[in-house]
């Protein structure tokens, strides 16, 4: 099945970037919309941005998808609430141009989205399936190996290299699908001190703090309760994966084995993908969310 909302439902917070407040509305959608996102905040005839890969504008900090010169940024954590709860159909409100960061986790979406309740858009989701591997590296050695599998598995090695002396994470998930609300929504994003310090100075990331990112400051993390998990780094990378790959715009069944992975280089993935239709096809699956609707 595919999912929609039965009901509209929203959150507010501040932009990790602007530092403005923000109110996002998740709103039900019809069979074959995909994820769109719409600026509220501006007029009727340039206010939709269809989520697809094809609209990514910038993947450095975070993924920025835009259409008609309107851009929308940070839309990965909210995509992968929607994906790994096999909504295929949602019109996401928002009135400004990046989502609120909340704790900077996808854990409020997944909680309105459950609020919200789902109701069914279609017998059946499609998905990508892959056939044949596909190896994707960055010049600075972050990789991605793409591998057939049963299920849609993830598997992130961060290594810091040393930095501050903080210990590497491995961080494996055998079915998104099954155990995302768990194991991965509430994983926050993370940074060393000395960077956002660098970030403030450029006048980026007026919105981040300890309320929605994970700081490390001279090998210690900074926040009062510390970490929601040993690996919360490595799980939100997985997060990030899940959330960018939403763009491709179907379900996936593949392996993902990731070495330090970020936004360009699951944008290089995709890219990889979509040219290479020969490793993949397409199947319609049945699908039931991980929670009671
Ligand atoms: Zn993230």
């Amino acid at each position: 099945m595919g999912y929609t909302l039965k009901s509209s439902v929203h959150c507010s917070g501040v932009g990790v970037h602007s530092g403005q407040p923000l109110t996002l509305r998740l709103c039900p959608a019809l069979k074959g919309t995909g994820y769109v996102f719409e600026r509220v905040d501006l007029e009727e005839s340039k206010r939709f941005i269809p989520a697809t890969f094809q609209n990514i504008t910038n993947s450095k900090f975070n993924t920025q998808i835009g259409f008609k010169d309107v851009v929308i940024s940070t839309v990965e954590h909210v995509l992968a609430a929607l994906t790994a709860c096999h909504i295929t159909d949602m019109i996401i409100q928002i009135d400004g141009p990046e989502m609120p960061v909340m704790d900077g986790s996808s854990g409020s979406f997944v909680k309105i989205i459950q609020e919200g309740g789902l109701a069914q858009v279609s017998d059946t989701r499609s998905f990508l399936v892959l056939d044949k591997e596909l190896f994707v590296e960055t010049s600075y050695g972050s990789s991605i190996q793409l591998m057939p599998a049963s299920y849609f598995s993830i598997q992130v090695v961060q290594d810091f290299k040393g930095r501050e002396g903080v210990q590497n994470q491995f961080f494996k998930i055998e079915d998104v699908y099954c155990s995302f609300a768990e194991q991965i929504a509430r994983a926050r994003t993370f940074g060393f001190y000395q960077d956002a310090e660098k970030m403030w100075a450029a006048g980026l990331s007026k919105g981040a703090s300890l309320e929605n990112t994970v700081v490390v400051k001279e090998g210690v993390v900074m926040n009062e309760k510390g970490l929601r998990f040993d690996n919360e780094c490595a799980r939100h990378k997985a997060l990030d994966i899940i959330g960018d790959f939403a763009l491709l715009g179907y379900g996936l069944q593949l392996a993902c084995h990731a070495q330090n992975p970020g936004h360009e280089l699951n944008a290089m993935v995709m890219k990889a993908l979509l040219e290479n239709p020969g490793h993949w096809h397409i199947e319609e699956k049945l699908v039931k969310p991980s929670f009671e609707i």
